[in-house]
């Protein structure tokens, strides 16, 4: 999968030579919740679990600010300022971005969109872009979580730089202080993880990504998850939902 990841960093499609099975049934699912919710962990297990592809638009803008500054469009420059502040980057930039990638979207192993859409404005855009393709989005998932579980999760992250595995200093520790457990990579704080920035998310994520999970609702494809407890029990919650939802998932 890692081709395939790679294809949507970098938005060549060259790089998705995907050779896998395809699953009996495609899915494509929106992944809705507060930054802290777990929404990349869930993506990740339903990638492993459906075969659809993890696209997230995080992951791309993090990718960018790693490459070479002086590579940046000033757009993209503008883009990392508002990441780094906690900001959301202006909705043109990031359709302008998704629209590039549009190969994955339109994939037939289908998708799991992970930190996209986030403003109505960009849903609109996802829905004008499927709809070209005759494609739907299947269901949202909007994973809530209290404030204070939020702040806790975000404050105590630590981000693998090589592999992007993620550790709490409180509730998933690294068996060695500041390394990683999986490949030994050093381990990070995201600069938007600081306190201010957290607080900044947090109101972003009020005023502009919570109407989504209304204009979602209008459409019957929402549905919500408790982000309450460990990864695994979200994650049961969350095949449980599908399941309801689509009858027995694909094997
Ligand atoms: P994430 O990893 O999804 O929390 O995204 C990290 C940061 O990237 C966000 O705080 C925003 O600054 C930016 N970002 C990612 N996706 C979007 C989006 N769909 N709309 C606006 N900003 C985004």
């Amino acid at each position: 999968m890692e081709d395939v990841r790679q294809g949507w960093l970098d938005g060549n499609p060259d790089h998705c030579g995907r050779t896998d099975p395809r699953p009996s049934r495609p899915f494509r699912i929106i992944l809705l919740g507060a930054p802290g919710a777990g929404k990349g962990t869930q993506a990740e297990l339903l990638t492993d679990r459906l075969r659809a592809c993890q696209l997230s638009t995080g992951d791309v803008f993090r990718e960018a600010r790693c490459a070479s500054s002086i590579a940046l469009s000033t757009v993209m420059r503008d883009a990392m300022d508002a990441m780094t502040a906690g900001k959301l980057v202006p909705d043109e930039t990031v359709i302008d971005l998704v629209r590039e990638r549009v190969h994955c979207l339109i994939c037939s192993y289908g998708f799991i969109l992970d930190g996209f859409p986030r403003t109505v404005s960009q849903a609109e855009a996802l829905d004008e872009m499927l709809a070209d393709q005759d494609l739907v989005v299947d269901v949202v998932l909007n994973y809530s979580l209290p404030v204070e579980s939020v702040v806790r999760r975000l404050s105590g992250r630590r981000t693998c730089r090589s592999c992007k595995t993620t550790f709490h200093v409180e509730t998933k520790p690294p068996k060695v202080e500041g390394i990683c457990d999986k490949c030994g990579g050093a381990l990070y704080q995201r600069e938007d993880d600081t306190a201010e920035s957290i607080r900044v998310r947090l109101t972003a994520y009020e005023e502009s990504t919570s109407p989504l999970a209304a204009y979602y609702e209008a459409k019957g494809l929402l549905c919500t998850v408790s982000a309450e407890g460990d990864a695994g029990e979200v994650f049961n919650r969350t095949l449980s939902a599908l399941e309801e939802r689509f009858g027995a998932l694909p094997v």
